[in-house]
This record gives C-alpha cells, sequence and structure tokens, in this order.
C-alpha cells in the first residue's frame, strides 16, 4: 500500500485529495497538516488515521484533542507549527508528499520533502514561484520527482509524455479569464470582495480565487512552468480560454498543438500526480463532447490585467525578483480580502514593492526568506501610506 502526507488537509486541494484517496482504496495516508480549522481537521483525523497530524499552534492542539475525544477518535501524535509542517512533510513513511497548502508558508517544508527524495505532487505554487532554483537543484540532488497538481502544469505534463526538449516549440498555459474578463478597467477597479471572488469555472480557496480574478495566478503560473519544465519566458504564452475545457496546451517544432481537456475538477489532476506513471479510472463523470458548442481562445489584455505583465516581468529580471512579487503579493491580496484596498490597488502594490526591490540571485533559503520578509513589509508600507492618503481625501 502506497503511504502519503498531506500539507494543508483542509483546504480545496486537502479534502478533493481525500476524495481520491478514499476512490483509489489502496492508499494509506500517515500524515497529515492543518492550519487552523480543528473541527473539519479532527473529521479528517477520526476517517484516515493518520499516525501523525500537524496544526498551527498549541491552542489548535488543544481544540483538536478536544474535538477528537468529541468525535471518540484516537489521538495521533500532534505537533505543531513550521517544525510540525516540516515533520509531515518528512514523514518516513510517506512516499508521496501532497503539498498543499496556501502561499509561503509551504516553502520550506516543501523542500525538505524533495531534500527527502520524496514524490512531491504540488499544489503550491508559490514554492516554485519563490525559490524555483533552490526546488529543482535539490530534486535532481535527492531524485525526487515533482509531479504537478496545478490543472495548467498538469496537462503540460501530460502533453509532455514521450516528447523530448527539443521537439517542443512554447507551452501555452490556458487562462479562464476569471470573472472579469469582459468587464471594463473601471468596473475592475470597483469591483467587490464578492465579485471578485465569484469564479466562472473552478471552486478554489479565497487567495487563488482574486488571483484568478486579477489574472496573477496565471502570472505565478508562467514563472512556475519556467520552473517545472524548464523553459525561459520567451517560450511560454498564456492564452485565454473562457470554458477551461482545454487545460493547457504544448506547440511542438513541427506545428502540432497538442492539448489535454477534461472536466474542471482537481481531482483528476491530483490522481494523476498520485498514480503517475500508471492512469486509472477516476470518479468524475467524463467529459461530454456533445455539450460543449464551442472553445473560445483569445489574447490576454495585459492594460486590464497588468498583474499577468508584472509577472513575465519578474521572471525575465530573475533572481529574488518572483520572490519578492509573490510575497507582495500575498499581502495586497490579503488587503483586497480584509477591504482595504481595491482590486486594482493590488497590482500597484506589486508593482510599488518589485519597484523597490533589487534582485539578487537566489543563492540559499535565508536569501529568500529574508527577500520575502522584506517584500511583506515593503507592500505593508505601501498599504500604511494608500490608507493615509485615502483618510486625508476623506
Ligand atoms: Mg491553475
Amino acid at each position: 500500500m502506497k503511504a502519503i502526507s498531506i500539507l494543508g488537509s483542509t483546504g480545496s486541494i486537502g479534502c478533493n485529495t481525500l476524495k481520491v484517496v478514499e476512490h483509489l482504496g489502496d492508499i494509506r495516508v500517515v500524515a497529515m497538516a492543518a492550519g487552523r480549522n480543528m473541527a473539519v481537521f479532527a473529521e479528517q483525523i477520526a476517517a484516515f488515521k493518520p499516525e501523525l497530524v500537524s496544526c498551527g499552534d498549541d491552542g489548535c492542539a488543544e481544540e483538536l484533542t478536544r474535538e477528537l475525544h468529541r468525535l471518540n477518535a484516537d489521538v495521533p501524535r500532534i505537533v505543531t507549527g513550521d517544525a510540525g509542517l516540516v515533520a509531515v512533510a518528512t514523514n518516513e513513511q510517506a512516499e508521496t508528499v501532497v503539498s498543499a497548502t496556501v502561499g509561503a508558508v509551504g516553502f520550506v517544508p516543501t523542500l525538505r520533502a524533495i531534500e527527502a527524495g520524496k514524490r512531491v505532487a504540488l499544489a503550491n505554487k508559490e514554492t516554485l514561484v519563490m525559490a524555483g532554483e533552490l526546488m529543482t537543484a535539490a530534486a535532481a540532488k535527492s531524485g525526487a520527482e515533482l509531479l504537478p497538481v496545478d490543472s495548467e502544469h498538469n496537462a503540460i505534463h501530460q502533453c509532455l509524455r514521450g516528447e523530448t526538449k527539443r521537439e517542443v516549440k512554447r507551452l501555452i498555459l490556458t487562462a479562464s479569464g476569471g470573472p472579469f474578463r469582459t468587464k471594463s478597467k473601471a468596473e475592475i477597479e470597483n469591483a467587490t470582495r464578492e465579485e471578485a471572488l465569484n469564479h466562472p469555472n473552478w471552486k478554489m480557496g479565497d487567495k487563488i480565487t482574486i488571483d484568478s480574478a486579477t489574472l496573477m495566478n496565471k502570472g505565478l503560473e508562467v514563472i512556475e512552468a519556467k520552473w517545472l519544465f524548464g523553459f525561459d519566458a520567451d517560450e511560454i504564452s498564456v492564452v485565454v480560454h473562457p470554458q477551461s475545457v482545454v487545460h493547457s496546451m504544448v506547440e511542438l517544432v513541427d506545428g502540432s498543438i497538442i492539448a489535454q481537456m477534461g472536466v474542471t475538477d482537481m481531482k483528476h489532476a491530483i490522481q494523476y500526480a498520485l498514480t503517475y506513471p500508471e492512469r486509472r479510472e477516476n470518479c468524475l463523470p467524463g467529459l461530454d463532447l456533445s455539450q460543449l458548442s464551442r472553445l473560445d481562445f483569445e489574447e490576454p489584455d495585459l492594460e486590464r490585467f497588468p498583474c499577468l505583465a508584472l509577472a513575465y516581468d519578474a521572471l525575465r529580471q530573475g533572481g529574488t525578483m518572483p520572490a519578492a512579487l509573490n510575497a507582495a503579493n500575498e499581502t495586497s491580496v490579503q488587503a483586497f480580502l480584509d477591504g482595504r484596498i481595491k482590486l486594482s490597488e493590488i497590482a500597484q502594490i506589486n508593482a510599488g514593492v518589485m519597484q523597490a526591490h533589487t534582485s539578487e540571485p537566489v543563492a540559499d533559503l535565508e536569501t529568500v526568506l529574508r527577500v520575502d520578509a522584506w517584500a511583506r513589509n515593503a507592500a505593508d508600507q505601501l498599504l500604511a501610506v494608500k490608507a493615509t492618503s485615502a483618510a486625508i481625501s476623506n
């Protein structure tokens, strides 16, 4: 029986991973980590009986113990915080680690799992954006496999089966365009939290849903694609495809374009990453081609969606610039979710932080963490300036 551990089990990818595990029937979950949602975590622990679990802090651990007692479930070994995440990520029994925490918190544990030579089913794109150099170098050293769970990269991974790198002309990432694809610049600027969280095709966590509305998600995915597949910015294109049926494509040197199509459900990509190279039946309905009236493809509009341009810029500058952009974006998205800034100000804050940052080589983990902390602080300062000027004009 295969053994896995899950980082971020109560999130959208984590919950779907458990559904896939249930469906496959021959995978054991040996370790799990979740942040704060202890009621759901306790139910997951009661159902899947991992030996090791990790949660946010001691307060969470107490709450989790109470919840487990309430469910009459066995209490496994509980660890907490950053060290707890690393313990789950490097659990000896787990051959595969599903890395599905949101944002930078998953960075160190994912790196440790790669260093330990585990297969990493990677749903946390921030990890590769922050330090693709370190992740890929560690994987090359330990022999760890990186299997993308992000639907676009999972699609490209499928399209590249059997192709060599020199046969590939470019990668084509599809973007749904999000809820504001057809909206004007002014409508996007004044969009509410609810409008921005209303993604047309995918049901996901809040942070990634906002990133999808600004197309920052696609920008982060361009950077992610570079590290997963080894192509440069000029060899990675983005095309808006509102139906989200084609999950991404690869153009080969002879002009052929290979596309991967399927239903929009993350369980497909998760199962692929867990069972690769084997393909198995999954629990999803097939794609009904007769129900597709049309497939549209259009160029992304970088003027209405400047975050995508920022990501290309960060990738071209290289070094620590993508890490700075990622940290700025996490901060500005949270500020938008908290109702502190407008949607269009996310790009302004991100651009401001990039401008203030001088990129340096990604020498080691410490460099990345230092830049990450610096960029969050820089974004906070720009947010404070905005708040002050807004108060004055009111
Ligand atoms: Mg994606």
